[in-house]
């Protein structure tokens, strides 16, 4: 059967596992060995080569997942994003990319894209005009990312691959945010899409990983540059990813199927100023994002009224935790200007939307209610502290 006519489910269970010849065991065998006897004199495997038996099945599996033709994993997200970028960039080009990035990849751009020679301009919306009002004649990639971090912005991503074809130019996103179960960018045509796999890939905050779907054909070129850059990822963590992936499916619709629930309760309750989430009717891009979206993900933010201290409220929940990263199976939240944000200057946050007492949530699989409990429990205490002080 081909791959890509299987079920969600089933990718994610079967595809790209390994035969147990020997035990004829359960799961794919883990091999561990750097160094492979040559089958024929050109057979090279090699962990760097990206070709070890566990990163070739991983791969397949990812590829299915992304309706590509090949796929490749990568010690981080960020050696993903960063791979893709510089495969198709030389000294002299041009990159334009959407204005709200996640901060590495706007770090990565911001302080090392000057000395490779390479031009860059972010754009100040994220509306497909608003990519191709920035093209110039060296112009060489677009790069989106949807939902964006942390205000969960949707972008077309049909209508900038649009855009990008008609200039002849690649087109990438960051899928991080609504993971392969919920969005397919190829199906919307664009060339390449990067995903960081510590975050719904993983799922278990345990695993440091990243990948890149596309064409076999700009496969080769990524592939080019990644074996010189060296960012492949052991096997044991490619075993361990695996087997995470088998259950995405079913841990992602429990997220989507939790944040909105949670969505729909912050947005009607007294001491909340704003809910960004796209499952929501009153999100801007809300239509766009049932047409391009399979579900509306586990990621959503929220202000709460500026009285009431934000610190405060994050230090007093209980079950939901404060800490860096999301998408694992428990909740989470952060606040952006105070992490993932900081290093960004007031002005460009301001610009951006992003406000002091914003509150990013990576909802998890835990009941509703009980995650209810927790924020009623630390909105008591925000308000007792306020009365006390009167
Ligand atoms: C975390 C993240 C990355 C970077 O991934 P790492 O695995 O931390 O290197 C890139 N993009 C998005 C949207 C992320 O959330």
């Amino acid at each position: 059967m081909d791959n890509k006519r299987k079920g969600l489910n089933t990718i994610c269970t079967h595809v790209g596992e390994l035969e147990d010849t020997v035990h004829k065991g359960a799961v794919s065998p883990l091999y561990m060995s750097t160094s492979y006897a040559f089958d024929d004199v050109d057979v090279k495997r090699y962990p760097r080569y990206f070709n070890t038996p566990n990163q070739e099945g991983l791969c397949k599996k990812i590829a299915a997942l992304e309706h590509a033709e090949a796929a490749l994993i990568f010690g981080s997200g960020m050696a993903a994003v960063s791979t893709a970028l510089m495969a198709f960039l030389r000294a002299g080009d041009h990159v334009v990319l959407q204005q709200t990035l996640y901060g590495g990849t706007y770090n990565l751009v911001t302080e090392e894209f000057d000395k490779y020679g390479i031009a860059y301009s972010f754009t100040h919306g994220w509306e497909p005009k608003d990519f191709e009002e920035k093209i110039h004649k060296n112009t060489k990639v677009i790069y989106i990312e949807t939902p964006s971090n942390p205000l969960l912005t949707i972008t077309d991503i049909e209508g900038v691959a649009a855009v990008a074809k008609r200039h002849g130019i690649v087109s990438m996103i960051d899928n991080t945010f609504a993971s392969p179960v919920n969005q397919n960018p190829i199906d919307f045509g664009i060339d390449v899409v990067i995903h960081s796999a510590t975050k719904y890939m993983g799922g278990h905050s345990d695993i440091c990983a990243g990948a890149v779907a596309s064409t076999q054909e700009h496969m080769n070129r990524i592939f080019h540059l990644a074996k010189n850059f060296g960012g492949s990822l052991s096997d044991y963590t490619v075993w361990l990813l695996e087997r995470s992936i088998k259950t995405m499916a079913l841990r992602v619709r429990a997220q989507n199927e939790n944040a909105l629930l949670m969505a729909k309760y912050l947005e009607t309750h007294n001491d909340i100023d704003a809910v960004y989430y796209p499952g929501l009717a009153s999100h801007r891009d809300h239509e766009l994002a049932k047409r391009q979206m399979k579900g509306f993900g586990g990621m959503l933010s929220f202000e709460l009224k500026p009285y009431l201290d934000a610190s405060l409220f994050q230090k007093s929940l209980e079950l939901i935790k404060s800490s860096m990263s999301l998408a694992g199976v428990e909740s989470t939240v952060l606040s952006p200007t105070k992490t993932s944000h900081a290093l960004m200057s007031p002005e460009v946050r301001e610009e951006q939307g992003i406000k002091d007492g914003l509150i990013r949530f990576s909802v998890g699989i835990e009941e509703v209610e009980d995650l209810i409990v927790d924020i009623e429990s630390a909105l008591k205490i925000v308000k007792n502290r306020i009365s006390a002080n009167i």
